[in-house]
């Protein structure tokens, strides 16, 4: 259940709903919306009547919110949720690029990469520098040295950073170097990852499971926010399917549906989607069209020599000519919110 609280609710009448919903024994989320404030109900609600609530000075109404996620739905939320860090804004009008290589390799990798991509566009570096592979004996990863490299190149070149963490333990860590904690696909239900990420106030990049329906993503959103981190990124990056021939195949159609049923930011990912440098920018250019918010783009200086993922990297001037073919697309998406053909009201 959520409860919409009048535009004019004073905060006396806040803390009195708070109150009464921890004496249910339910546990509270205030979202603070630009419209409006609402409140987000989470527990178990067995039996709990909206009109408990509706008398109260302050609610406007109470409504039971269908979906399984609660705090991620549009229901809970109807505007687009802003992310700021420092001062770049995710989810707002312009298209955020993330971009950088799959893994540290080296100070002067990073550093090179992050003048190439803040020069071509980019607002945030990325950078694995602990890696989920495959393989036990593929490189794993220059762990906390690689986060020092990243977080010293992206000072340097004026970028935000972003990187994956894997391990509960390490989010304290890894927090300490970036400014958005990254949840790779193979985690994205590793649910004490999420409740762990959901206790930091730092953005997190929720990249969809290999297999994850779009509620199995929207409900590790949940998990997240029920911890009170309410500055999720929801990142799609190909799901398994019966093809081959790419890597994994865009889900294009779950970013414009996910724009419908969630506020959060909406990004997409067309490097780990496609595995192809030559199909990246195609790929990249049908995800903002259908409404991604930003593109996540692995660049390295030399993709051949790269010690991860080097096909489907781009070139930082590969990377430069894509911001320009993409900045094309993104024109020809109408800027008129409520004219988004995501936006139920407008179909
Ligand atoms: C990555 O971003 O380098 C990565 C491992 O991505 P994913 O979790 O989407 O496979
Ligand atoms: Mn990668």
């Amino acid at each position: 259940m959520i409860i919409v609280l009048q535009k004019e609710a004073t905060e006396k009448q806040l803390q009195d709903i708070v109150d009464k919903i921890k004496g249910y024994g339910l546990e509270p989320h205030v979202i603070v919306g630009v419209a409006r404030t609402v409140i987000g109900l989470v527990g178990d609600k067995q039996g709990l009547e909206p009109r408990v609530f509706e008398g109260m000075p302050g609610v406007e109404k109470a409504v039971p919110i269908m979906a399984p996620y609660k705090l991620a739905s549009r229901d809970a939320k109807a505007e687009d949720t802003l992310i700021r860090v420092g001062d770049t804004l995710i989810g707002g009008g312009e298209l955020i690029y993330m971009a950088g290589p799959c893994a540290v390799e080296s100070r002067e990798q990073i550093l090179e990469t992050a003048y190439a991509v803040k020069e071509a566009g980019a607002s945030i570096l990325r950078g694995g520098a602990f890696k989920p592979r495959t393989s036990p004996y593929s490189f794993q990863g220059l762990g906390e040295t690689g986060l020092q490299y990243l977080a010293e190149a992206g000072q340097a070149a004026g970028l935000l950073t972003v990187s994956e963490v894997v391990d509960p333990s390490d989010v304290d860590l890894v927090s300490k170097y970036v400014d958005i904690l990254q949840i790779g696909a193979r985690n994205m239900q590793n649910f004490a990852l999420l409740r762990r990420v959901g206790q930091t106030r730092k953005p997190v990049l929720l990249k969809r499971g290999l297999s994850a329906t779009i509620e199995e993503w929207l409900m590790a959103a949940e998990y997240i926010m029920s911890e009170g981190n309410y500055q999720v990124i929801l990142c799609e990056r190909g799901i398994r399917t019966f093809e081959t021939a790419t890597r994994n195949t865009l889900d294009v159609g779950a970013i414009a549906l996910v724009r419908q049923l969630s506020h959060l930011p909406v990004v997409a990912d067309p490097s780990h989607a496609t595995g192809r440098r030559d199909l990246v920018v195609p790929a990249g250019c049908a995800a903002v069209a259908a409404g991604a918010q930003g593109l996540l783009v692995e660049v390295h200086p030399n993709p051949d020599a790269a010690l991860s993922d080097g096909a489907q990297s781009l070139t930082p001037k590969q990377f430069e000519q894509m911001v320009g073919a993409v900045a094309q697309v993104a024109k020809s998406v109408t800027p008129e919110p409520t004219k988004y053909w995501w936006n139920r009201n407008a179909v």
